[in-house]
């Protein structure tokens, strides 16, 4: 295609949120990019999201107050800016026998919550009793929770606002490839300046992103076979089900482990998950097994007995990867989302994140990458600016190579 023929001044692996974000903040700061994609753009981990642009309220359990305050200053961006593709939702923290977490703690928690989204707080929170429980999610109290904590997030469509930034990457200039899986990083002295493709083109820029989420490992073990993994790989599973009638989000907890999870009205339909478990296989064949359905039934049953969610009734599972940065700690979900940027032989690898905080990880890529083109003048970046438009199509299903969002 003559369109990849020039030598581009940034080239991005991976057509998730990462990497349309990089291709988008950086054409709009003047450099020239090209973005290819293995399979249909946003067909990874950023279509099989828990649909939440979120500051987070359980990272305040880690302490990471670093990563609540940049989400919620993201979300307010996005809000702004996208807000074809994202709404305010309400949630509401139901507590019942000391569950999710004691009493105290919760209104500890939202109250913090609230404080740190300050000017950009979506709503006020709030701290129920029975009859104003009763009022707003009267099955809860069916349910044997008497009070409960209301606060205010945003959910999206994950995989439209991917497609929105997308073209917007493309109204800024950037030459967009799906279906275009890259086989081999190409060396020129000891820097990696180019790639092939699976249909044996080649690909040249002067740097080169690997925005490739959860494969981002494998891509760089086409440079150097024994490369140390930089990512722990974490699948969740979420289960598609049947309204069940609620107008607020609901956050509950598991006996088993004590981790949160959600259940949010969807599309008319209600979204039940999400799971956080080590996985080690091909990001592209996960998939919900019977032993996370149970985990998400059995506990989603602990927790509203009421509703009488049963596996017959499920119309759908979905499963993704989180590209977590490799960490020692014990259990996947108590690993940081913060993102982390390495550089290895010219190559640029982008690790960890989150979808709500992807305008600020391009944000960070682009800004670190600009000293390697001292004779361009590059304007400042604009994205928490820029309006994105509605996308004018949904994934793309052909698979003829020819595609562009
Ligand atoms: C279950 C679950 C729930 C989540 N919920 C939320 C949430 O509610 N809110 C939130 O903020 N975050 C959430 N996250 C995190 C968020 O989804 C991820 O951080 C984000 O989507 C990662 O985007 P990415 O672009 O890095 O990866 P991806 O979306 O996986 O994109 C990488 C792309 O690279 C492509 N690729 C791979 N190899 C090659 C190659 N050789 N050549 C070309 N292309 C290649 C892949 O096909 C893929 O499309 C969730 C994650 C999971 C798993």
């Amino acid at each position: 295609m003559k369109d990849l023929e020039k030598t581009f001044d940034l080239l991005i692996i991976g057509g998730g949120i990462v990497g349309a974000g990089i291709a988008w903040d950086a054409s709009l700061r003047g450099l020239s990019c090209a973005l290819v994609e293995a399979g249909d753009f946003a067909g990874g981990t950023s279509s099989k999201t828990t649909k939440l642009i979120h500051g987070g309220i359980r990272y305040l359990e880690q302490l990471d107050f670093r990563l609540v305050r940049e989400s919620l200053r993201e979300r307010s961006i996005l809000l702004n800016i996208a807000p074809q593709f994202i709404k305010p939702l309400p949630f509401l923290i139901p507590v019942r026998g000391g569950r999710p977490r004691p009493w105290p703690l919760v209104c500890f928690g939202v109250f913090l919550y609230d404080w740190f989204a300050g000017s950009r707080r979506i709503g006020r929170a709030r701290f129920l009793g029975e009859k104003a429980l009763r009022q707003e999610e009267p099955r809860l109290v069916e349910n044997g929770y008497r009070r409960a904590a209301l606060y205010y997030d945003a959910q999206m469509d994950d995989a439209a606002l991917v497609m929105g930034v997308l073209q917007a990457a493309k109204r800024a200039g950037a030459v967009l490839r799906d279906h275009t899986r890259v086989t081999g990083l190409l060396q020129e002295n000891n820097r990696i300046a180019g790639v092939k493709t699976q249909n044996g083109e080649v690909i040249q820029a002067r740097r080169i992103i690997n925005a490739a989420g959860p494969w981002v490992d494998q891509l760089r073990r086409l440079a150097n076979p024994s490369a140390k993994p930089l990512v722990r790989m974490s699948k969740g599973i979420h289960l598609v089900y049947p309204n069940l009638g609620l107008k607020h989000a609901i956050l509950v907890s598991s006996e088993r482990d004590g981790r949160i999870f959600f259940l949010i009205p969807w599309k008319g339909n209600t979204l039940i998950g999400t799971t956080d478990t080590d996985y080690s296989g091909d990001p592209g064949l996960a998939q919900a097994e019977p032993a996370d359905v149970e985990y998400l039934l059995e506990e989603a049953n602990r927790a509203l007995p009421g509703f009488g969610i049963r596996k017959e009734k499920i119309l759908a599972t979905f499963a993704g990867v989180r590209p977590l940065v490799a960490q020692e700690t014990k259990d996947p979900w108590a690993v940081s989302r913060s993102h982390r940027i390495y550089e290895e032989g010219g190559l640029l690898t982008v690790v960890g994140g989150k979808f709500t905080t992807f305008r600020k990880i391009a944000e960070d890529v682009v800004d670190r990458l600009a000293g390697s083109f001292p004779d361009r003048k590059l304007v400042p970046c604009r994205t928490a600016q820029e309006k994105l438009e509605e996308a004018k199509s949904t994934l793309p299903i052909d698979n003829s190579g020819e595609h562009q969002p």
